[in-house]
């Protein structure tokens, strides 16, 4: 990464996350290194990626020979308007001046009203004391405390990297590079030139929440296909 990237990162006001869906190709690398990266227990995902279209995981929609399958994937979107905070009532969910949305885990009383608030089903209960088999701390910048039984968890955009001005690990290891990471509010950066030159969306943006997570439209062949324009 430059070193204006990282600078990027530090001094941003709105994080934000831009993810190309016609590069992502559904592997699941993104959710296993955020998992490892933040010790994510057994049974629980901050980051899912969600197969577009069919039935289940990486079962296509429609009848052989006319079959597409796409995926997308979801973790928390760090709202910019977060019904997440406002439901929260001990103030352990809180957004950060950067934009960023986080949870002090000490605070946390595990009720879960914001997993009720949060539309898009991106928070998890954790159940357990956390077990990692093999035990895992890969995390090669900073530590990541662990979470006690009993309190609602979420994606951090990697709060420990970040503030080192990294990039979160699922952005630094999706082999498609569909993954981008920067400051929404910058003009110049990454994120707000793809924002511009591509067509983009939001999920549910009726609801109001202004999510930072943006998603690329699928643009090649098939998905134009699929769409009824070609
Ligand atoms: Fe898609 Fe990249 Fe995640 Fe793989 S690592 S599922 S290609 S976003
Ligand atoms: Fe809160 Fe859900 Fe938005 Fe994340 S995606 S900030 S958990 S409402």
């Amino acid at each position: 990464m430059t070193e204006q990237a990282s600078a990027e990162i530090k001094n941003a006001t709105r994080l934000g996350m831009v993810v190309d869906l016609d590069k992502c190709m559904g592997c699941w690398t993104c959710a296993v290194a955020c998992k490892q990266e933040n010790d994510v227990p057994e049974g629980m995902f901050y980051l899912r990626v969600l197969t577009i279209g069919g039935e289940g995981i990486d079962v296509p929609a429609g009848t052989f020979p006319n079959l597409s399958l796409a995926y997308q994937t979801t973790n928390c979107f760090h709202c910019d308007n977060p019904p997440c905070v406002k439901a929260c009532p001990v103030q352990a969910t809180y957004k950060q001046d950067n934009g960023l949305v986080a949870v002090d885990y000490d605070r946390c009383i595990g009720c879960r009203y914001c997993m009720v608030a949060c539309p898009y089903d991106n928070r998890v209960f954790n159940w357990r004391d956390p077990v990692q088999d093999p035990a895992a701390d890969v995390a090669p910048v900073g530590y990541v405390e662990p979470r006690r039984k009993g309190v609602v968890e979420k994606c951090t955009f990697c709060e420990h990297r970040v503030s080192e001005g990294l990039e979160p690990r699922c952005v630094v290891v999706c082999p498609a590079g569909a993954r981008t990471f920067g400051d929404l509010d910058d003009p110049d950066s990454e994120v707000s030139r793809l924002l511009r030159e591509r067509a983009s969306y939001v999920v549910f943006p009726e609801k109001g929440t202004e999510p930072s997570v943006h998603y690329l439209t699928r643009v090649g062949p098939k998905a134009i296909a699929e769409r009824g324009e070609a």
